[in-house]
């Protein structure tokens, strides 16, 4: 067309247009130029597709400079590739239409693929010639990218939604259904196509439908995150079906609601074997608040073992330290009681024995706990077991009731045996001694004239040895039979201390004590055994006084979580540690009987008569710096 026109001319008006037409290329790649501050590449080619201009945004995108671009042929630079047309459909749009627009994958100088969207115009002189192509060209790469993933997640979470076992769903604001996996089918008795579009209220229980209503509406003025609730809705064929839901409220950064979705799980059947689990727990006769107890409920198909807030009271768990499978919970039962207790649930699944079991657990900071367990198995048709519905409660306070009273017994056989054997020993051995006793004497009466000095001295002294076995085996009798007559009453300490004063009263003055009583409890105990605890305790700290030291007695107790904790102490010569345990065994003693005089008894019964009650003793000492002995006596 152009030589055409060209011929048709004259040569001065070929000189002419030939002027004209070089003008105007260079105004249109001055143009070009311009666009050098254009994010988009932009290139311009004459008819035969070499390269006019070439924007910086195109040197970017390609990886060739202007310089290297420049004057080259389009496809010697920029490979390009039509994923959804061909070569042939767009040349013929463009001369057409004198455009075309569409996406194009393109290499650039590293080879690598490009995802662009091109736009090509054609270039036409002012008598409407053809004479170029200009491109602006936008690289989609990542937007591509984004998209990608994107369907790739959507295709992602749409899998995992079908295969969940809970139903999931997606409404609009005004509550329509957008999406349900195919759970609806179980839960609602519809498929999830029947169910799209339709108001999720048409569903509702009517009791069910403000409180409903109500969270929908508070999801959907403050909701951010997730909202909790439980729901009753109606299946195709009549049947109210409890839901438990949570519902996700996302918003965008305007606070504009982008989706509402949610998941709910039937517990219609979770409901109903709780409400007969409390009545087997009523059955055993425990007050569900007292004694707090926690309900479980193990789906053992899916193998998810959910709990409800008792339950981590229980184990002493924070909710994210528990995965809700069976796992993590034998991860908290006490080594030793875990096989017993893996084949009661064994048994139970079989249905051979019912699920009424005792274990110990451990918590997180050591402690063990003792928890007794009741549950109900459901078996599907074909009798095997698919879920597994319980209750835990702490028995460890009655547990250590018990523990205390087969300790007490145990003791009181043992004290039982030693009292006879004691019993026998002192009966037998009084005979001898009195015996020896009793010749002692006669030697003294009858030989007195004739005994010499040296004589008289040796019976002294096995007179005041038989003197002392007199006293031991006495001693040992009074210990053989502490708690044999005891009687358990209220006591007022303050009353009971105040006699004691009085009957030491010789040994107080003698010493110059003086006394620090602090308020004491009433406490249920034996009588005459408490006396001779005080007492004994307090004649110690008299008598272990430091010489020349006047005794300062401070007496105290403190209310501690289930018992007393009594405290007598001196200002005494004081126990040196090593000493502490041993001085509370019978017939022991730290001082010779000239320096200090005593038994070795008192401590011993001390001893006795505290764990008689259930209690403990111990010394706190150190030598010169006095003792402070202290023990307890459960409320
Ligand atoms: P006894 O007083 O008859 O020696 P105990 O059984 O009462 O026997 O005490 C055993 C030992 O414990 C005493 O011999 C003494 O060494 C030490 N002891 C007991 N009470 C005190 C005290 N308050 N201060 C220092 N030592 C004490």
């Amino acid at each position: 067309m152009n030589k055409v026109n060209l011929k048709r001319i004259d040569k001065k008006g070929q000189k002419e247009m030939e002027n004209a037409l070089k003008e105007r290329e260079e105004q249109l790649h001055y143009q070009a130029r311009l666009l050098d501050n254009v994010s988009d590449a932009v290139i311009s080619t004459d008819m035969s597709f070499r390269i006019k201009s070439w924007n910086r945004a195109a040197a970017q995108l390609y990886g060739w400079s202007v310089e290297e671009a420049k004057e080259k042929k389009m496809n010697e630079v920029v490979q390009t590739f039509y994923p959804k047309t061909t070569r042939e459909e767009v040349l013929k749009e463009f001369h057409e239409n004198g455009e075309w627009k569409g996406e194009v994958i393109q290499k650039n100088k590293a080879g690598d693929n490009i995802n662009v969207l091109s736009s090509v115009a054609a270039l036409r002189d002012s008598t409407g010639t053809l004479i170029g192509a200009v491109a602006v060209n936008r690289d989609i790469s990542q937007r591509k990218q984004a998209e990608e993933a994107l369907k790739e997640s959507e295709l992602r979470h749409r899998i995992l939604a079908e295969s969940s076992h809970d139903l999931i769903w997606e409404i609009d604001t005004e509550g329509n259904f957008i999406y349900l996996n195919s759970e609806a089918k179980n839960i609602y008795g519809y498929e999830p196509e029947e169910m799209i579009g339709k108001n999720f209220a048409e569903f509702m229980a009517p009791d069910s439908l403000v409180p409903t209503m109500h969270e929908f509406q508070r999801a959907l003025q403050f909701g951010e995150g997730s909202i909790h609730f439980e729901s009753q809705v109606i299946h195709k064929e009549g049947k109210v079906v409890l839901l438990d839901s949570h519902t996700f409220v996302s918003r965008d950064k305007a606070g504009n609601i982008c989706s509402i979705m949610g998941t709910a799980q039937d517990i219609t059947e979770r409901k109903r074997t709780e409400a007969e689990l409390l009545k087997l727990t009523q059955r055993f006769q425990i007050s569900t608040k007292a004694a707090k107890v926690g309900i479980w409920d193990w789906d053992i198909k899916k193998d998810t073992l959910i709990w409800d807030d008792v339950m981590f009271t229980l184990y002493g768990l924070q909710k994210e330290q528990f995965r809700e499978n069976q796992k993590s919970w034998l991860e908290h039962i006490h080594l030793d009681d875990l096989e017993n207790l893996l084949q009661k649930v064994e048994l139970a699944l079989q249905g051979v024995k019912e699920f009424d079991t005792e274990f110990r657990i451990v918590w997180p900071d050591g402690t063990v706990r003792f928890i007794k367990a009741l549950a109900t198995v459901k078996y599907d048709q074909d009798g095997k077991a698919t879920r597994m519905v319980g209750t835990n409660w702490d028995f460890t306070k009655e547990k250590e009731a018990e523990q205390q009273k087969i300790k007490a017994y145990q003791l009181e056989l043992k004290n039982k045996e030693l009292e006879q054997f004691a019993y026998m020993a002192s009966h037998d051995l009084q005979e001898p001694l009195r015996t020896v006793r009793g010749f002692v004497g006669l030697l003294e009466r009858r030989f007195q004239n004739k005994l010499d000095v040296e004589a008289k001295e040796l019976l002294n002294y096995v007179s005041q040895a038989a003197d002392r076995m007199d006293k031991l085996i006495k001693g040992l009798l009074q210990y053989s039979r502490i708690g044999s007559n005891k009687m358990l009453t209220a006591l007022d300490c303050n009353v009971l201390l105040s006699k004691i004063l009085d009957d030491l009263n010789a040994q107080i003055s003698e010493s110059d004590a003086s006394f620090e009583i602090a308020p004491l409890p009433v406490i249920n105990g034996y009588k005459t055994e408490l006396r001779a605890l005080f007492q004994n305790l307090i004649s110690n700290a008299v008598k272990f006084r430091k010489p020349a030291q006047r005794p300062i007695i401070q007496i105290s107790a403190q209310k501690r979580d289930t018992y007393w904790e009594f405290c007598v102490s001196d200002n005494g010569i004081g126990i040196a540690p090593s000493f502490q345990e041993q001085i509370f065994v019978i017939f022991q003693r730290l001082h010779p009987i000239d320096v200090y005089e005593g038994t070795g008894l008192g401590l011993a019964h001390c001893q006795k008569i505290v764990e008689l009650h259930g209690g403990k003793i111990w010394v706190k000492s150190q030598p010169g710096q006095g003792s402070s002995f202290y023990f307890t006596i459960p409320e």
